[in-house]
């Protein structure tokens, strides 16, 4: 029997009329002929409580406490849906990460996969099970405890079942109908996309368009695994949603696919740097200790020319890690290990990227994007290109007008 696999999000499992909702695109796909694992987010709202109550209990938890409850929710959708499938005639059992066993690391909280075996599920479709309903998010690790993935983790179940199973698609069924050029809540010209690189939707993941977790886009990429971002709320058919595919498989793409944008960045510039060989390293070796996520850098030409004595160096990093940046570069400085006359904090900008696999051969995409910031008069504070994809930095109150500027600019509404 083919395999596919279906991952439902918290929305879509938010209550019971939504979880038979949702077992009723199960029964579909099993009268297809297809043997099928659901993998199941807890309902929406319920991690975030889970969170909360081990929170309650003391700042410096034990991680594999955490682990331990904030994994449960995904025990009870598991549960719940085996039971509503079961109400619909169809054999189905649930499967907690322990049972398959979903063999992973023991990095509490942030887990990673080291074997899904197939075994013990593929012998209960022998048996005539026609659905394996696993909870998604969570895995066991080497000693026996329960471990989770990381916020957003069941995607990445979902594609990791899809790989070991051979699956002929993973189906990610969310509150959304697929991807967008751009987010639609800033320009209602966002268009959805039919289909869509992995290597962009991995630009387009991690930049904040928060359809799916980057690892699970990852994870595809590295396995082929065909994913299929659709609305749990519509009528759904195979050509629903957006098909997240092998650029092969995409005839005709555009230069420019998406407009992504981040919000919560934040410039620092550390002024009349001491340069010498070795100082970039002297910077950014502290900050990567200190836990600081380093995104665009720019360093200046030195003062005084050629092995100049001075030079400033820019990096950009998340908002709230601004703090731990501060200090990380203080103490540098108390050490000795690096010399700045002062540090330039800008904590009000976003980052605006325009990504697609078509930059590789075409030329002008950074000029067209200048020229469309330039004509609504957005200043432009740091510039980063990569082979699909330029960023830049600008003062995020200009945000909105930015992306509806390169969206226009590019023609992404039209298909
Ligand atoms: N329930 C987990 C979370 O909210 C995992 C997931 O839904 O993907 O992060
Ligand atoms: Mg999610």
């Amino acid at each position: 029997m083919p395999v596919l696999v279906m991952k439902f999000g918290g929305t879509s499992v938010a209550d019971l009329a939504r979880i038979k909702n949702a077992a009723q695109k199960v029964k579909r796909e099993v009268e297809r002929g297809y043997d099928v694992i659901v993998i199941v987010s807890a309902m929406s709202g319920k991690t975030n409580e889970l969170v909360g109550w081990v929170e309650g209990t003391s700042p410096l938890y034990d991680a594999r406490e955490y682990d331990a409850v904030v994994s449960s929710g995904e025990n009870v959708t598991a549960g719940l849906m085996a039971l509503t499938l079961q109400e619909m005639d169809i054999p189905a059992r649930s499967w907690q990460g322990w049972q398959v066993p979903i063999n992973t690391t023991s990095a509490h909280a942030s887990a990673r996969f080291v074997s899904i075996p197939r075994e013990n599920i593929d012998a209960k479709f022998a048996e005539g099970f026609k659905v394996a309903v696993v909870a998604g998010f969570q895995g066991v690790s080497a000693e026996g405890r329960i471990t989770t993935l990381g916020r957003g983790g069941s995607d990445t179940t979902a594609v990791a079942f899809a790989a070991a199973f051979g699956a002929e698609r993973c189906d990610i069924y969310t509150d959304v109908d697929g991807v967008y050029t751009t987010d639609p809540r800033i320009t209602n010209k966002a268009r959805k996309l039919d289909k869509i690189a992995f290597e962009e939707m991995l630009e387009l993941a991690s930049l904040g368009a928060k359809v799916l977790q980057t690892r699970s886009v990852e994870l595809a990429m590295r396995y082929k695994v065909r994913l299929r971002v659709l609305s749990s709320f519509e009528d759904t058919d195979e050509n629903s949603g957006t098909l997240v595919c092998d650029e092969d498989e995409i005839m005709e793409s555009k230069v420019v696919s998406g407009v992504a944008y981040s919000r919560d960045e934040a410039k620092l510039t550390l002024l009349r740097v001491a340069d010498r060989p070795g100082i970039a390293a002297a910077i950014f070796g502290p900050l990567a200790e200190a836990g600081v996520n380093v995104d665009m850098i720019v360093q200046n030409i030195s003062e005084g020319g050629e092995g100049g004595a001075f030079t400033d160096m820019t990096f950009s990093c998340p908002t709230n890690q601004v703090i731990r940046a501060k200090a990380a570069m203080d103490e540098a400085k108390a050490a000795g290990s690096i010399t700045f006359d002062d540090m330039v904090v800008d904590s009000d900008v976003a980052k605006i990227s325009v990504v697609g696999i078509g930059m590789r051969s075409h030329a002008g995409v950074a000029a067209t994007m200048f020229k469309a910031l330039a004509s609504e008069n957005v200043n432009i504070k740091v510039i980063a290109t990569s082979e699909i994809k330029i960023s830049v930095l600008i003062d995020r109150k200009y945000m909105e007008l930015a992306v509806q500027a390169l969206h226009d600019a590019f023609g992404l509404e039209k298909a």
